[in-house]
């Protein structure tokens, strides 16, 4: 749509993509719940045939999210590992993955367990953080470069233009999981990315009641129609149920985002300062903070415990914070030695800072750090 890219973020969160329904004149997006479409003469249709590959809800997700991300297309799907799986579907037999070393357990587990076995593909987890460490994995078969910025759970940031350059000049492409940071704080297709990639089972819904997974693929019809024809091809698609949660939660994302950036900003402050945390780790956007508690498991356990507000669970972005232990909760899939050689000890700790009042978030990190 010509109008979306002339609007700023704020306003494509909630138009983009979507129009009054033709019908009814609906103004939110109906739950299209369909599987088939009626045509009037074979092969004589509206556009829609059957809903593994056109859904109208779906697709006003997937046309919102992709203008959000100042992407071409925007494919949904069940799930964030559904979305990952179907970019390493796109690639040969034996292809060659340079990925990020810290980077979330089941994206990890995917690739080294699952794609290293039946797709005999080969991957290298590097820190990106020096553009040197890229340039020596790359070998002939390199086809992709696996990015995730901020990363899951130390918050590494990386520079996407250089890698995205770095790539391009060598044939290799480039997708950046964008799940922590969202496109309100950093959108990768602007700085020469391929294609982006969300677990929109977090911030982009919101209010931790979907799994979900998409993609958004820049400036690239040929690379955009391949994985269109593996999101329909493989079926791993988002419902329609799933996908309107999502549009509606999107429409909050500016405002949301604005609330998680400040809230994060004022919980890392207080825990920097604490004598009860070693180091903190907050990149200076988003909702995300890790941090290393003072003392071993033991101590961070019940540290852990003594929290109200925040709720002991795996998962990030919703509205309402939680606390994660990644070395036994989302990391656990990665082996304890690469565990340790990435800084993922007993005593780190991971907040999805929600969009609660700050103070009272603060208050109950302090009577948690200091009732010992
Ligand atoms: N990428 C990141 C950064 C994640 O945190 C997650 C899930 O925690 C995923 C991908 C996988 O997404 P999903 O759980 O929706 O399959």
């Amino acid at each position: 749509m010509a109008k979306d890219k002339a609007l700023s973020f704020n306003s494509k969160v909630i138009h983009s993509g979507q129009s009054p329904d033709p019908v009814t004149g609906s103004v939110m997006q109906p739950i299209y719940a369909t599987s088939t479409y009626a045509q009037s003469a074979p092969g004589e249709h509206q556009g829609y045939e059957y809903s593994r590959s056109e859904n109208p809800t779906r697709m006003a997700f997937e046309r919102n999210l992709a203008a959000l991300e100042n992407g071409t297309m925007g494919l949904a799907f069940a799930s964030g590992l559904a979305a990952i799986d179907a970019v390493l579907q796109n690639l040969p037999a034996e292809s060659h993955v340079v990925a990020m070393d810290d980077l979330y357990g089941g994206t990890f587990r995917l690739f080294n367990r699952i794609k290293t076995k039946h797709a005999s593909m080969s991957f290298d987890h590097i820190d990106m953080s020096d553009l040197k460490n890229i340039e020596q994995a790359i070998n002939e078969n390199t086809r992709l470069i696996w990015i995730e910025t901020p990363s899951n759970p130390l918050l590494k940031t990386v520079d996407l233009t250089a890698i995205a350059e770095l790539a391009r000049s060598r044939g290799i492409l480039t997708v950046c999981d964008n799940t922590f940071a969202t496109p309100y704080n950093q959108r990768p297709i602007d700085m020469g990315i391929d294609v982006v990639m969300h677990s929109t089972t977090k911030y982009i819904n919101g209010h931790s009641d979907i799994i979900g997974g998409a993609l958004v693929i820049g400036d690239n019809r040929e690379l955009a129609d391949e994985l269109k024809f593996l999101q329909f091809a493989i079926g791993a698609i988002a419902s329609p149920f799933d996908s309107f949660l999502a549009l509606r939660g999107i429409k909050t994302l500016a405002v949301r985002m604005q609330r998680h950036n400040e809230n994060a900003q004022a919980v890392a402050d207080y825990l920097e300062q604490h004598d009860q945390v070693e180091q903190v780790f907050y990149p200076g956007f988003s909702g995300m903070v890790s941090c290393y508690i003072k003392g071993g498991f033991e101590k961070t356990s019940a540290f852990m415990q003594r929290l109200e507000l925040f709720t002991l669970a795996e998962s990030l972005g919703g509205v309402e914070s939680l606390v994660n232990h990644p070395a036994i909760m989302t990391h656990a899939s990665l082996p304890e030695s690469q565990r340790h050689k990435l800084g993922i000890f007993d005593n780190l700790v991971r907040f999805s800072v929600g969009i609660e009042d700050a103070d009272d978030l603060v208050a109950d990190l302090k009577q948690a750090l200091e009732s010992d």
